[in-house]
């Protein structure tokens, strides 16, 4: 592993003095990056395979000394592509290397396809947009999924468009969860170090966990666990596994939902779906009371969620992917009662679908320019 992020080093070393100084001869790349003739060579022809790089023959104005090899950058004409899955939705962003979106696009994938058949029409999507920019180069693609709905083919076609693209691209394709690109995207913004934790309520209940500035890819065994972990608040019906304290039978938007509904309010025709978590908000901002009620005792199971999860993790920092005043002040307060210390500030918030867009951008992007 050592050996391998040595080798790692040494490659963008290379590609960052070539993208640095736009054109570069042979003689002068070895000279800046401290590597021999041989390792520069092999680098410089994977650059090439990869298109990031140009080779170039100069001769020199003088006509005398002999002609000499330069490397040109192509980091001008490089753009990485995001795809975002949502349930049957896939957005499809490419941004250049300053991360500047130019062109996003949006399929909707038909709701019976197959999982290969889903992996097919992105993949034609893609197509589509190397087509209509085939004077840039793609250097890098991270699809992201939602997951939610993980029965569905759609969210199973997102694995297979990964394998598939790696099988025929040339480039580095990766697949995360957007709570994986989420948290990156804020460590990385907001200088968190260390082990991070975070957790997002939502249909179910997800966990994503980045350590100095990696991925854990892992985390799915530890959170199908950690759904049923118990809580000090009993929900009034039984969770799958026979218990009723278990966090996923408390802490999803449907388990807040069924709270609210059973304090007696009679608002319920304003949930449009189970998970319809926005018109809970909603009701709590316009001064129900009952619902206020509610979301002060989900901040309270979630400041419980978050100190169990920093214990059992050995997390540096935890954090939560949800938002509201009346949540937020019960969490803080309850967090202090439980920790003896405050959760900082930036703990709890709420990202959008263009969050998760970018941060799911940031992930090819910041590996050609660290
Ligand atoms: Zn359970």
């Amino acid at each position: 592993m050592a050996a391998n992020n040595k080798i790692l080093n040494k490659k963008q070393r290379l590609r960052a003095t070539i993208f640095g100084a736009g054109v570069i001869s042979r003689k002068e790349l070895v000279e800046k990056t401290g590597l021999n003739y041989r390792s520069v060579i092999a680098y410089a022809e994977e650059l090439k395979q990869q298109k990031l790089i140009v080779e170039d023959i100069r001769t020199p104005p003088d006509d005398e000394s002999r002609p000499s090899i330069h490397y040109v950058s192509n980091c001008g004409r490089l753009y990485c592509l995001g795809i975002m899955s949502y349930r049957r939705t896939v957005t499809l962003a490419a941004a250049d290397v300053n991360s500047n979106i130019f062109h996003v696009s949006e399929i909707v994938l038909d709701e019976n396809a197959a999982a290969v058949d889903a992996a097919g029409q992105v993949s034609a999507a893609v197509d589509r947009i190397q087509e209509l920019f085939r004077h840039r180069t793609l250097a890098g693609i991270e699809i992201c999924r939602f997951p939610y709905a993980r029965k569905e083919n759609c969210y199973e076609g997102m694995k297979e468009l990964c394998l598939s693209m790696r099988r025929h691209c040339r480039i580095p394709v990766f697949l995360h969860t957007s709570y994986d690109a989420l948290l990156l995207h804020m460590a990385r913004n907001f200088n968190i170090s260390g082990r991070t934790v975070l957790l997002c309520p939502g249909d179910t209940i997800c966990l994503a966990m980045v350590e100095d500035g990696q991925i854990n890819e892992n985390m799915e065994n530890y959170a199908r666990r950690f759904r049923h972990h118990p809580l000090s608040a009993k929900a009034d019906d039984k969770c799958s596994c026979g218990k009723r304290g278990c966090v996923e039978n408390l802490l999803t938007h449907g388990a807040a939902i069924r709270r609210y509904i059973r304090l007696g309010e009679s608002e319920g025709r304003l949930f449009r779906t189970p998970e319809d978590i926005a018109a809970l908000h909603m009701l709590a901002a316009g001064g129900a009371a009952a619902a206020r009620q509610t979301l002060e005792e989900s901040g309270r199971l979630f400041a419980e969620a978050l100190w169990f999860l920093k214990n059992d993790l050995q997390a540096d920092q935890v954090l939560l992917n949800s938002r509201n005043p009346f949540v937020n002040s019960s969490l803080y307060e309850r967090y202090r009662e439980l920790a003896g210390t405050e959760l900082p500030p930036f703990s709890a918030f709420r990202a959008t679908m263009s969050d998760v867009l970018s941060a799911c951008l940031e992930i090819p992007l910041s590996r050609l320019i660290p």
